[in-house]
């Protein structure tokens, strides 16, 4: 993977970088969780710096419609000269995209059916636009649109500061310093129990939690009461007769009592693991050499967050490597806890997919 540098880059040059602006916006519409644009600004900066002139394209969801004004503002807030630029496709060549000066923001790209469709065409026409793409959207890798696997194939193409970060911190999980710990919680059994199948190869130690440790503890012969279950029932025997797995042994219930394991009722509500699995899990963190955590312990935003604040506070204090990822988990943790964290991925659902395929995601091969 060639990682972009200034030597790259001649003066004039058009730099599209595929970006991650899909923010979160708060109710007044403004940016409400900038780390995926702070975390690009080294490349923005590294294109400008090389005479390059950079353009953003990206896709952005949200409630509150799907623009990417709201970026555009905020870039333009913190002192860059930004523009966003619509009816970009079919081709456009009367679009001015030659100042220097200008941070050039394409409009969302799924207000185009080529992008996720991956259409050649619309790859086409981003790439007349430009003279080099780098790929800055770690978060996306795992995605197959145009974008992200077509357009890399018709220009220069190389992987953003970033990118290559994110590549470089999370292949630590393949040859880990051990002991290696790996605590996952959250919810969504159905997608992430092949994940855990792969950490159990690749870990020392793989502690699961939150919602995710429901269906593990109920097919294991575990009373759960009202806890929430995944809709289908799934098979995951392999998973819960592994000997490096570990299940919460106490929990917080409806009633924020403590609870053990045979104190489950069947109108019980796991809510959040309990005390001594805390403690537990904390020894556990402090043996590892490396751990790594995706997925809240509990329903933090209910209010049941001791042990993700618990755990978030231990992961900070530790001597430990210490990587963190997980749209929710970010969420639960605050800005002075992420700082004393080595590595925070912004990956997401990327981030386990990396994993999961052995770091063959399909932005990483196109760039390979
Ligand atoms: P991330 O975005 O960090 O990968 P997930 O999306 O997998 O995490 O899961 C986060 C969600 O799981 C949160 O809404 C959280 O409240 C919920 N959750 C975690 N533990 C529990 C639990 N014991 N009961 C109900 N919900 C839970
Ligand atoms: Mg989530």
């Amino acid at each position: 993977m060639k990682i972009i540098s200034t030597e790259q880059i001649a003066s004039g040059q058009k730099v599209m970088i595929r970006s991650s602006l899909n923010v979160s916006l708060s109710e007044n519409g403004q940016v409400a969780d900038e780390l995926r644009l702070v975390r690009m600004l080294d490349t923005i900066q590294l294109v400008h710096g090389a005479g390059g002139i950079p353009i953003l394209i990206s896709h952005i969801k949200n409630d509150q419609g799907s623009t990417l004004q709201p970026v555009v503002d905020w870039f333009n807030n913190r002192g860059f000269k930004s523009e966003l630029v619509a009816n970009y496709f079919p081709y456009n060549e009367s679009i001015d995209l030659s100042d220097s000066d200008t941070l050039y923001i394409f409009e969302n790209l799924r207000d185009y059916p080529g992008e996720k469709a991956n259409n050649l065409e619309f790859a086409l026409a981003l790439s007349n636009y430009a003279d080099l793409y780098v790929n800055e959207s770690f978060d996306s890798a795992h995605r197959e649109h145009a974008s992200i696997v077509s357009l890399p194939n018709l220009l220069p193409a190389y992987a953003g500061l970033n990118f290559a970060a994110e590549v470089e911190q999370l292949s630590k999980v393949f040859t880990p310093d051990r002991p290696f710990t790996f605590i996952i919680g959250g919810a969504k059994i159905e997608t992430k129990a092949p994940l855990i199948t792969k950490l159990l190869d690749l870990a020392d130690k793989v502690f699961v939690g939150g919602a995710l440790a429901n269906p593990l503890l109920q097919a294991s012969g575990q009373e759960v009461g009202k806890s929430l279950l995944p809709d289908q029932p799934i098979d995951v025997s392999n998973i819960v007769n592994h000997p490096i797995l570990s299940l919460p042994v106490d929990f917080i219930d409806q009633d924020k009592q403590v609870i053990t394991l045979d104190e489950v009722a069947a109108d019980s509500n796991l809510l959040d693991i309990g005390p001594d699995s805390v403690k537990a899990l904390e020894l556990l963190i402090a043996e590892s050499d490396l751990v790594i955590w995706n997925g809240p312990l509990g329903y933090f935003e209910g209010g049941y967050d001791v042990a993700t604040n618990a755990i978030a506070e231990c992961l900070a204090k530790t001597d430990s490597y210490t990587i963190v990822g997980g749209g929710d988990t970010l969420a639960a943790l605050g800005s002075e806890t992420e700082s004393k964290i080595n590595w925070i991925s912004t990956g997401g659902g990327a981030m386990l997919d990396f994993i999961e395929s052995n770091g063959e995601l399909p932005a990483i091969s196109v760039l390979n």
